[in-house]
């Protein structure tokens, strides 16, 4: 049996919308990655065996390539492709969950319709600092992903039973990505109690880890193998790298949405590196990812220079203008925040 993480109190009234509702939409964050897809449609197979049969998953944007298997990836709502019919489902549907993300901005184009949505909001994430604009807020900074926070508020809910195989493969998805295939943020001994109940539902997980990350294109491991050998800049004295790509590299490397996703980590492997940020050139801003090990909190280094935050080791922002300017502000940050001081703690 787990140990009861999300208050009672909290179970009960979702529950009570899931008997209740009939319409239900369920909406992640801008570049989904694995878990905000994962925890989505673990969610969406649940609500579908419990008999509801009006469940959506609506994301602002596209997704990458390699989470199209997912089963009711096919069918997600995206938002710039289906405008109309993206808002139509946020003004109509009964229950809204709101997954894997803390503020109404994290939607993007989509925050202003969401905030003004009559139907009841559930918000089910694990990002520190939840605004409240939710009338349930289930969010544990502690629990390393929404997935499992899924997995945990179905079991909460008595309902265990009603995880079918394509949910646990949704959930498990999530549960791997947000931790790195269990590399980081994984060390909870329940973690796996919740991976041994997937997998006898039946899940395949090594095919799963196949599926995801082996699945790159020619291009993009040339890009890695560019943006490692070019394009890193290390700052040992700061235990610090940053890798920059601008938009004719990736036009280079026939960038699509999702080539770049890990590059940001690759620095931390090196001994002794222990923050890692990698700036992207996209076409309307600059996206800014970064990383930690240890204490050193990139949130926060997020949030005072690109206008972002995150956890504590994952997290990211954007650049309004030229790439070198983000750079120097990046600089700026490092000379300020000064982790030479907080890192190689740990050494
Ligand atoms: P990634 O670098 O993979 O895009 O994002 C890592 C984590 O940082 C995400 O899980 C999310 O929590 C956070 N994050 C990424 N971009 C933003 C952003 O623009 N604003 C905020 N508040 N958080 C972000
Ligand atoms: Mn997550």
């Amino acid at each position: 049996m787990l140990k009861k993480i999300i208050e009672e109190e909290h179970i009960q009234k979702a529950k009570k919308y899931v008997e209740k509702g009939d319409s239900f939409l369920i909406v992640t964050h801008v570049a989904p990655d694995g878990d905000a897809l994962g925890s989505s449609l673990g969610l969406l197979h649940f609500l579908n065996e419990c008999g509801k049969d009006k469940v959506s998953v609506l994301t602002p944007n596209n997704f990458p390539a390699y989470y199209k298997w997912m089963p009711g990836a096919k069918d997600i709502v995206i938002h710039e492709k289906y405008p109309e019919f993206a808002e139509q489902l946020i003004n109509e549907s009964d229950v809204i969950f709101c997954l894997d993300f803390n503020e109404p901005h994290r939607v993007g184009k989509l925050s202003e319709t969401l905030l003004a949505a009559g139907g009841r909001k559930v918000m089910i994430d694990h990002h520190p600092d939840p605004a409240g604009f939710c009338r349930v807020t289930m969010s544990y900074p502690g629990i390393s992903s929404t997935c499992e926070m899924i997995f945990r508020f179905i079991c909460r809910m008595g309902m265990f039973d009603l995880i079918n195989k394509p949910a646990a493969e949704c959930i498990y998805t999530g549960m791997m990505t947000d931790t790195g295939a269990f590399t980081y943020n994984s060390n909870h001994p329940e973690t796996y109690t919740i991976i041994g109940e997937l997998i006898k539902k039946g899940i395949d997980k090594d095919l799963i880890y196949r599926k995801v990350y082996q699945v790159y294109s020619e291009s993009r491991i040339r890009m890695m193998g560019y943006a490692l050998y070019e394009k890193m800049k290390v700052y040992p004295r700061r235990r610090t790298a940053l890798i920059t790509l601008s938009q004719e590299e990736l036009k280079r490397f026939h960038y699509t949405t999702g080539d770049t996703e890990g590059f940001v980590n690759l620095p931390l492997s090196i001994n002794g590196i222990e923050f890692a940020v990698f700036i992207r050139e996209d076409l309307d801003f600059i996206k800014v990812s970064l990383r930690s090990t240890g204490d050193f909190p990139c949130n926060e280094f997020a949030r005072r220079y690109f206008n972002g935050g995150g956890h504590r080791n994952a997290s990211g922002g954007e650049f309004y203008g030229p790439l070198p300017e983000a750079v120097a502000m990046f600089e700026k940050g490092l000379s300020e925040l000064n982790p030479e001081k907080e890192l190689g703690k740990h050494v």
